[in-house]
């Protein structure tokens, strides 16, 4: 047989996913605390507006950028929501964000370069670097900086090959929400190496103490490279629609790129995300307050029952740093599954920094999560 690139065999396989599977084996009810997707359908006007697309036999192949009027709707919303100044022309409609990150980093970086990538983060950035033989270089973000990423201790991982700065806000595990003044560091960093940053924004509008997180992107416009995703504001994480945007000469660069990949995303996926866009918004504030009750019951819970934890500014998760006591977070959570009947994320999965943390997610009822963490608790005390 033809040899597979080690590299890629090796790739490491998502603890979650791992976790997902064992909970589907088990004869019992369990508690499902470790997906990363919203617990609601979209609003009827966003399914009809696919189904109407679908029955009017849309279903043809749209330009590679996605369709002119999406396009245009989300160079709308960036301007209104986030204060990004782009044109039309400067969005490319993705497949979900997860194609939108993996394009960019194939985009804008050469085999053998370098990328920073948060820890704990997202397991997919480093897959993403990975297959672009790119070499993923975990950047710290510590509990005594209130996870922030810190330039002082970034900048000394960098090298001449250094290519890319991932920033992820709000953040998936810890739910932190970076601030403006942590953004302008990051863009003087980026400046000073001439590094592209690449904005990770998926979670822009679940935010409990504002109404959206801040963009990097008006600090510095020429160098940041924002991802926006339809997945988590509107509960679409199947219809795999996200849209990214930048300077003219990268959106050209990676819809070139996108022919070879997928062509386009999904027509009448796309006419469901221009609906969500288009239609009333009260979907978002609906959900933001419930993930703001779910976060702030279950910090009360977590309180109460002396478990370690970080309190959320925004997304849903709630990350639970343990310690050593946990041992070997990926045995600790299969026991929670096989002995207590409770799924949740180990902390490993998000990086070295991980270990010792688990996450759960707050998108789940209420009595389940609140059930979840009392069973975490006595599974600590076994
Ligand atoms: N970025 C982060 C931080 C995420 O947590 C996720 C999904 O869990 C994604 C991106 C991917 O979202 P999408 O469905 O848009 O591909």
């Amino acid at each position: 047989m033809a040899q597979i690139p080690p590299e890629m065999v090796e790739l490491p396989r998502s603890g979650i996913r791992a976790l997902m599977d064992l909970a589907w084996a088990q004869p019992g009810p369990v508690l499902r605390l470790e997906v990363g997707q919203p617990d609601r359908i979209p609003p009827d006007h966003i399914r009809q507006a696919m189904a109407d697309s679908v029955m009017a036999g849309e279903t043809k192949y749209t330009p590679n950028a996605g369709i002119p009027e999406l396009r245009e709707a989300c160079a709308a919303k960036l301007r209104i929501v986030n204060g990004i100044e782009v044109e039309p022309s400067q969005v490319l409609v993705t497949a979900g964000s997860m194609q939108g990150l993996s394009l960019a980093i194939l985009g804008l970086t050469t085999a053998g370069d370098e990328i920073l990538v948060p820890d704990p983060g997202w397991p997919n950035y480093d897959m993403a670097a990975r297959i672009a033989c790119t070499r993923p270089v975990a950047y710290p973000l510590d509990a005594e900086n209130g996870y922030l990423p810190d330039p002082a201790t970034i900048e000394p991982l960098i090298t001449d090959r250094t290519r890319m700065l991932i920033v992820n806000s709000p953040s998936n595990p810890l739910g932190t929400v970076i601030d403006r003044s942590h953004l302008e560091q990051l863009c003087e960093l980026a400046d000073r190496y001439d590094l592209w940053l690449l904005a990770d924004e998926c979670y822009d509008q679940i935010v409990f103490e504002a109404d959206v997180a801040p963009s990097v992107a008006p600090l510095s416009p020429d160098r940041v490279v924002s991802v926006h995703s339809f997945s988590k504001t509107y509960a679409m994480t199947g219809l795999r629609v996200a849209y990214v945007s930048g300077p003219p000469q990268v959106v050209e660069t990676l819809t070139k790129m996108q022919e070879a990949m997928v062509a386009c995303v999904n027509g009448p996926a796309q006419k469901a995300a221009l609906a969500a866009l288009e239609g009333p918004q009260d979907f978002i504030v609906e959900m933001r307050d419930t993930y703001r009750r779910r976060r702030d019951m279950a910090v009360a819970a977590a309180e109460e029952l002396g478990l370690a934890h970080h309190r959320p500014e925004g997304a849903f998760y709630l990350w639970l740093p343990l310690g050593s006591r946990i041992g070997d977070p990926m045995e600790f959570c299969r026991r929670l599954v096989v002995e207590h009947g409770v799924a949740v994320a180990p902390g490993s999965t998000f990086g070295d920094r991980g270990q010792g943390a688990v996450r759960v997610s707050l998108a789940a009822a209420e009595e389940d999560i609140v059930s979840g963490l009392e069973r975490i608790a006595a599974a600590l005390s076994d």
